[in-house]
């Protein structure tokens, strides 16, 4: 099969997120010859889709950086070296024969001699409240991550979750919002230290340990009611204007379960390398999953070499050293 296929690329990488996005550019500096994958029109990933207009804290070299800005920097790193990108491309299917990857894609077929998976935790997904609400309701009370901060504006509103979404969501939402609520089933939040003082000397009122029980809703007037955790009988009413339920997001690579690789809570399993247990596939990222792996952007750029770097020297890939010099 190897000597029918036109264009072998040295390393096809899925996913267009941040760390796809990243991950394209550094096999560009190792001279790789690379294609990008992504099933979306855009690159980006959770920052484009998710929370373009939070300011992150957490990015090296920024001491705040808008998500959609470090997007727009990621292009502009990304456009130094010229990587094969194939927008609205969803990858369904990873085949390997004769030492190259098949990679079949609801827009054709490409071929790769390793492949670096960057698909973070697929296709977003919210975890939502434990009891069944109303569609109307839903659409109308309820949001998941918040897109836009201004639709806030003078509104009363709850947030349900204690970890650094609901914490950066309360934080986002203090220069509109009227009224800020946090409900959590711990009296702990596992969010980041810094940003907990920021909540604790704001007026953000905490709700803890209590769950939501119930939904009122109605267009003019909404509320839901709390009940405290192991004392049932302590019940408490909060007006709300909307709620935003912050739980977390559930990965979902279904597709990934047939590509012959082993999986732990659809997450792809990766050893030191970044490797999968199939030999030239690695996974980066928020696809990945290894013992204390944290979900942050600085984690996932930090495999990104690791990953490449052990490709190009287990897999025996071309480098052109003539031109760029030896880049370890
Ligand atoms: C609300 C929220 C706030 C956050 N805030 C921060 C923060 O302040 N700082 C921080 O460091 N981290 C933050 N994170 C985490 C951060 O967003 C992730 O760690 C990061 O997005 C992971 O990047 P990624 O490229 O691995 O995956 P993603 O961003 O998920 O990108 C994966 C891409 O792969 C594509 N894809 C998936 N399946 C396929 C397929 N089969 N074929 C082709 N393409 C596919 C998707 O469309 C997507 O574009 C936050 C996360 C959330 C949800």
């Amino acid at each position: 099969m190897k000597d029918k296929i036109k264009n072998i690329y040295d390393m096809i990488i899925i996913g267009g997120g941040p760390i796809g996005m990243f991950a394209a550019y550094y096999a560009g500096l190792r001279t790789l010859k690379v294609q990008l994958i992504e099933s979306l029109g855009k690159l980006g990933g959770q920052l484009e889709a998710l929370y373009p207009e939070k300011e992150m804290i957490n990015v090296p070299g920024f001491a705040k950086v808008k998500a959609v800005d470090f997007i727009k920097l990621l292009n502009q790193q990304l456009n130094n070296y010229p990587v094969d990108i194939k927008l609205n491309h969803t990858v369904e299917n990873v085949k390997k024969s004769d030492d190259v990857f098949q990679i079949k894609t609801n827009n054709g077929f490409f071929y790769g001699k390793t492949i670096m998976i960057a698909t973070g935790i697929g296709p977003f997904t919210p975890r939502k409240l434990p009891f069944d609400v109303d569609q109307e309701v839903e659409n109308k009370f309820i949001s998941y991550y918040v897109k836009n901060p201004k639709k806030y504006k003078d509104l009363n509103v709850t947030i349900a979750g204690g970890g650094d979404g609901a914490i950066d969501i309360a934080l986002e939402l203090l220069d509109y919002a009227k009224n800020i609520t946090i409900i959590h089933r711990r009296d702990n939040f596992r969010a980041l230290e810094s940003n907990m003082v920021k909540v604790y000397n704001s007026p953000i009122v905490l709700e803890t340990p209590y769950l939501i029980k119930s939904i009122d809703y109605n267009s003019k007037k909404s509320s839901i009611t709390i009940e405290k955790v192991h004392e049932s009988d302590k019940k408490k009413k909060i007006l709300t204007d909307h709620l935003i339920v912050s739980y977390g997001f559930k990965a979902n690579n279904r597709l990934q379960q047939n590509w012959n690789i082993e999986l732990q809570r659809n997450l792809v399993k990766v050893d030191q390398k970044m490797e999968s247990t199939c030999p030239g596939i690695f996974a980066i990222g928020d696809a990945n999953i290894y013992p204390y792996k944290q979900k942050i952007l600085a984690n996932g750029f930090g495999e990104v070499p690791i990953a490449i770097n052990n490709a190009i020297n287990e897999y025996s890939l071309t480098t052109n050293r003539n031109i760029h010099g030896i880049i370890q």
